[in-house]
């Protein structure tokens, strides 16, 4: 069966056996002690006991677009998550209850779900990357989150050795944040999604987005042209995966939005910025990187800032994660620097520091 993660990686040279470069969409990172595909939830969590009880480190990859892999590589059990299915498991006159396998490429639901007339993930349209992998950082874009619309994660919990199924509160979702980040305890199985019965999108909420659609925040649009137009603005800023478009060899948004409090702010002038919850202040972390002096395009050793965005940080084809890492640490200290504003990695970085 064709691996529906691979496609973007069809023109890069063979890597080196078992090198975790051949699944991540930066196209770096080192060797790794094992390889093992799953393609049914059972024998997923049968790999990841079996790694446990051996007393050998586990890496769970699915899309490989969210995560940053040392050069040295990762020295245990990577399971290379591949477990497929979409069901509607309940329904009433309003919503659909959707369960969808972790291993389910992410747009494919997308796409999916707005053909089925299911409204609220249709401005998540064009994100790589697996359904299973969306609970972990509460994926979002353009205005939606996946927390707005997951009711339930069935996750293996490593600690416990059991199956269970958690709720959103369990999940402690907040920005690009879950309990799953940076935690190796959960294997998550599948996410049940509450989606709306209707052909329309769920309220649009994104500025840009609206303008595009020649429509005012909160009105509702065709999901299709939701879909569509979320599509044409990612794929301007290299954000839809593209072999042909070295823009697009990233983890999407290297750096998370930083948000300060207010106190603080009150000591920045002429700074862009939105309001965040408990009275906080996000700032876009890609105007203070232009404003820090590092342009698109500014390049390191093989890596660079994408000539589309700024946020995204990229192999141009002969860098490694190290080069990579270094280009961040330069941006990251000049942004301290100028600002006293201190930027976070939004991927999961294994076996590297930052
Ligand atoms: C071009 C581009 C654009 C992007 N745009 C966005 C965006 O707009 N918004 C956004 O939020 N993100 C974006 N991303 C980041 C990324 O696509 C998402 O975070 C995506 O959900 C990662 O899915 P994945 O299957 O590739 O995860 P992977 O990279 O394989 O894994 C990411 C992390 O999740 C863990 N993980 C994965 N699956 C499971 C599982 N089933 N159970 C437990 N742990 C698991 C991994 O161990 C790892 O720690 C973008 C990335 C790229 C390359």
């Amino acid at each position: 069966m064709p691996d529906a993660f691979a496609d973007h990686l069809t023109d890069t040279p063979p890597a080196p056996e078992n090198s975790l470069a051949a699944y991540t969409t930066l196209r770096l990172g080192g060797p790794a002690g094992t390889v093992t595909t799953a393609v049914h939830a059972d024998e997923a969590v049968a790999t990841v006991r079996n790694a446990s009880a051996k007393g050998l480190p586990v890496l769970i990859l699915a899309g490989g677009s969210n995560v940053v892999v040392g050069d040295a590589g990762f020295a245990g059990e990577v399971l290379l998550l591949r477990n497929r299915g979409i069901e509607v498991v309940a329904e009433d006159a309003a919503t659909v209850l959707v369960r969808v396998a972790a291993g389910e490429p992410w747009d494919a639901f997308v796409q999916y779900a707005v053909t089925n007339g299911w409204s609220g993930v249709e401005c998540l349209s064009g994100i790589p990357g697996s359904a299973g992998a969306t609970p972990i950082q509460n994926v979002g874009a353009y205005g939606q989150e996946v927390a707005h619309t997951i009711e339930a994660v069935r996750a293996y919990d490593r600690v416990a050795d059991e199956t269970r199924t958690m709720t959103p509160a369990e999940c402690g979702f907040g920005y690009r944040s879950s309990v799953f980040k940076h935690s190796d305890r959960y294997l998550v199985l599948s996410v049940d999604f509450r989606l709306d019965r209707s052909t329309d999108s769920a309220p649009i909420r994104y500025a840009e987005l609206a303008r595009d659609l020649g429509a005012a925040a909160g009105d509702r649009v065709p999901s299709q042209q939701a879909r569509d137009t979320v599509l044409k603005l990612r794929a301007g800023k290299g954000m839809v995966l593209d072999p042909e478009d070295r823009d697009t060899w990233s983890v999407g948004s290297f750096f998370t939005n930083p948000v300060v409090s207010a106190e603080f702010f009150a000591t920045l002038t002429g700074v862009p910025h939105w309001p965040a919850a408990d009275g906080a202040v996000k700032i876009p972390a890609a105007w203070l990187i232009e404003q820090a002096g590092f342009p698109k395009g500014f390049a390191g050793a093989g890596v660079a800032i994408s000539s589309k965005h700024t946020l995204a940080l990229t192999n141009r084809g002969t860098g490694t994660t190290g080069a990579l890492l270094d280009l961040a640490r330069t941006i990251r200290d000049g942004v301290r620097d100028r600002f006293g504003i201190e930027l976070h990695p939004e991927p999961v970085l294994i076996n590297c520091a930052f």
